[in-house]
């Protein structure tokens, strides 16, 4: 770009460029966002899948949007950001029509990003999950209260949104390894294998691994991060509420769009750049 300079140069403008981006804005930085799709967003982004003529979102389904700071930190909501919070939060319906319903046992203050316990919610839970095994509903029970009692929740989001620990730094693994709540064999189990070793229901087992794909994605054989398998087990019965974003996904980025456009910040598309650049060459070729 001859005719233009930025303090930083950002290739590729999915959230989490975005939100970078605005954190560089605030601290007076001018931040050019190249793509080489025409719109921000990455995987916020809406794509024709899986068949010809079948628009939907790739990656992002529900989303915990809430957790991060630069919702609250640049008020996103008044660059049109809209969420809404459905009180269940994740269902598995299995073929002999019975269903596992499960709500946010947290209730979110959109304007703080406070969270507040909602023990009512967890009752109906375990009811739900009892209806398909007494003795996994225990098991969840007993890990809603390690939970509670060890705020491993709490640690893990906050592991979720922290950047890797330092060498001199405690490390949160080797912490909650110590406590001896968790199975030494865990870390070096599939998810798949995770949920044989939790539950005695096909239901709950089912319901485990389909987690693991709404998750992170991963499927029933990938080993995955202990956190994240943690995060997971203490999701079972409840946990984190999801929230929509109201006109789609992309909507999250287009707030983050609006928001770093008025601190002076460009998107540029490079299809977009080329195209145009090539269409100048053509022109000028024409003289
Ligand atoms: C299957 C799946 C399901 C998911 N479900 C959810 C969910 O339900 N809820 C949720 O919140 N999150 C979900 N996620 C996670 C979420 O989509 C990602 O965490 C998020 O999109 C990551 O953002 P990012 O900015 O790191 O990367 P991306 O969103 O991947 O953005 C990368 C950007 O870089 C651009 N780019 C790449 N190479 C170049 C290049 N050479 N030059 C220029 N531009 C380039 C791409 O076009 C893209 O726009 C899911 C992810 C997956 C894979």
């Amino acid at each position: 770009m001859p005719d233009k300079s930025y303090d930083a140069v950002i290739v590729g403008g999915g959230s989490n460029a975005l939100v970078t981006a605005l954190y560089l804005a605030r601290n007076g930085m001018k931040v050019g966002i190249f793509d080489r799709r025409y719109e921000v967003g990455g995987e916020f982004c809406s794509d024709e899948l899986p068949s010809p003529g079948f628009i939907m979102n790739t990656c992002a389904t529900f989303i915990r949007f809430f957790l991060c700071p630069a919702l609250y930190d640049f008020n996103l909501r008044q660059y049109g950001l809209q969420l809404v919070m459905p009180e269940p939060s994740q269902s598995v319906i299995f073929d002999d029509e019975s269903a596992i319903v499960i709500y946010g046992t947290k209730k979110v203050d959109l304007e703080t990003g406070k969270m507040t316990p909602v023990p009512e919610h967890l009752e109906k839970n375990l009811k739900s999950i009892a209806d398909q095994s007494v003795q996994d509903a225990d098991t969840c029970a007993k890990w809603a209260n390690i939970f509670r009692e060890k705020g491993l929740g709490e640690k893990i989001e906050k592991w979720l949104y922290t950047p890797p620990t330092l060498e001199n730094e405690k490390v949160l693994i080797d912490e909650i390894m110590a406590t001896g709540d968790v199975d030494p064999r865990w870390p070096y189990m599939s998810i798949g294998e995770l949920a044989y070793d939790l539950f005695e229901s096909d239901a709950m087992r089912s319901y485990f691994m389909r987690l693991g794909q709404g998750h992170t994605g991963s499927y029933p054989m990938t080993v995955q991060n202990l956190m994240f398998n943690l995060h997971q087990v203490g999701s079972m019965a409840g946990g984190l509420p999801v929230s929509i974003s109201v006109g789609g996904t992309h909507n999250m980025a287009h707030a983050m769009q609006k928001a770093l456009s008025s601190m002076g910040s460009d998107f540029l598309s490079i299809v977009k750049l080329i195209r145009s650049s090539w269409k100048m060459e053509k022109r000028q070729a024409l003289f």
